[in-house]
């Protein structure tokens, strides 16, 4: 195992960004910014033992700074949707920005995703590691409370990207962190997701209404196109005359995982056929957005001059349910002084025969 460190550009505030490789004893490497923690590339091997890598992402910081979708990023300090933007804690209102029609989206309009993290590389025996650590400032993006967040990233000789994620605050808030890259398991810039097959771990996924906010509904996935109870190729249902799709673009939801006792269990799985590449992802957390890119539209150009085509990678945001905050029937994302929040998720790469 080994960690390289380089420069990687200036963030817009003046900081020195830098880029980690941290290569495995097979040779597969991941790469990872301590500007928004972005995942900047990960390879993989095909079932011929070829390298590719498999997550969306830009070769050069300003390209992220410019415009990207979260490729690859930490999302904070709440991943996926607040309703209107807003929501009660101990009788006190706060707001919270607006940046996705009425709601608030990834942590508003600075997020965990546009900042510098202090970053630590740390070598070690079969796993290397970067440790990343971000203080957000009481009322930061609306949010009540001093957080302290520190995500540490392991890479291991097992080709596994593990994610812890800690959290300390203050004064109690909410807090929902999670990883939002964006994987192409054929390779990033070729072609759709629609072939990669899924499955995951829940019977139930939570209905949304017109602007993607929980109805509060947990609804059964039997007989719906939301059902990967077994592993179903992506392109199979996507269009199907589903009320949920429709409102989705497509899949754009979150599953509610049959575990939910805070343990570390498999979550979802997702095979592509003709390169033999697996994807196992496993969490700590009840919930996982499963996201096919349905807002990607061809207008990015990303590593290696390749086009980001309509649905040309998938999302496997593991997380608290979207709008916990405004639904106190879902598990809670409140953290209060003297708890620690604490996420784990685990991307484990392989390949089938
Ligand atoms: C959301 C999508 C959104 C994407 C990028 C996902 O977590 O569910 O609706 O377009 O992130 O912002």
């Amino acid at each position: 195992m080994s960690i390289a460190t380089e420069p990687f550009g200036q963030a817009p505030d003046g900081q020195a960004v830098a880029l980690f490789t941290l290569t495995n004893a097979a040779g597969r490497q991941v790469k990872i910014t301590n500007y928004g923690g972005i995942v900047v590339s990960l390879t993989a091997r095909d079932r011929a033992g070829k390298l590719d890598d498999v997550v969306l992402g830009f070769e050069t910081l300003a390209e992220y700074i410019a415009e990207t979708p979260y490729f690859g990023a930490i999302v904070g300090r709440y991943g996926n949707r607040i309703g209107g933007a807003a929501f009660t804690l101990d009788s006190k209102k706060y707001s919270l920005a607006a940046n996705d029609g009425p709601n608030s989206l990834h942590g508003g309009s600075t997020g965990f995703d546009k900042v510098v993290w202090r970053a630590r590389a740390v070598e070690g025996d079969g796993a290397d590691a970067i440790e990343l650590e971000y203080l957000s400032a009481d009322g930061e993006e609306g949010y009540p409370g001093a957080l302290s967040v520190k995500v540490v990233y392991t890479w291991t000789d097992a080709d596994e990207l593990r994610i812890d994620y800690t959290a300390e605050t203050d004064k109690r808030t909410v807090v929902n962190l999670t990883n939002h890259s964006y994987f192409n398991l054929a390779g990033a810039g070729v072609g759709n997701n629609l072939a990669h097959e899924i499955m995951i771990e829940a019977d139930h996924f939570t209905p949304v209404n017109a602007t993607l906010i929980p109805t509060g509904e947990l609804r059964s996935v039997k007989d719906t196109p939301m059902d990967f109870t077994h592993p179903v190729a992506i392109g199979e249902r996507i269009d199907a005359d589903d009320e949920q799709l429709t409102l989705g673009g497509g899949y754009d939801h979150n599953w509610v995982l049959r575990s939910s006792d805070g343990s570390l269990a498999l979550a979802a799985r997702v095979h592509e056929p003709t390169t033999g590449r697996v994807l196992e992802v496993l969490t700590t957390e009840p919930g996982v957005q499963f996201y096919s890119g349905n807002f990607l539209d061809g207008h990015l150009v990303g590593k290696g001059g390749r086009t980001y085509v309509h649905r040309g990678a998938l999302c496997l945001e593991t997380q608290h349910f979207p709008d916990s905050p405004n639904r106190p029937e879902f598990p809670s994302t409140i953290l209060s002084p003297g708890q620690t929040y604490r996420q784990t998720t685990v991307f484990r790469l392989s390949v089938r025969a």
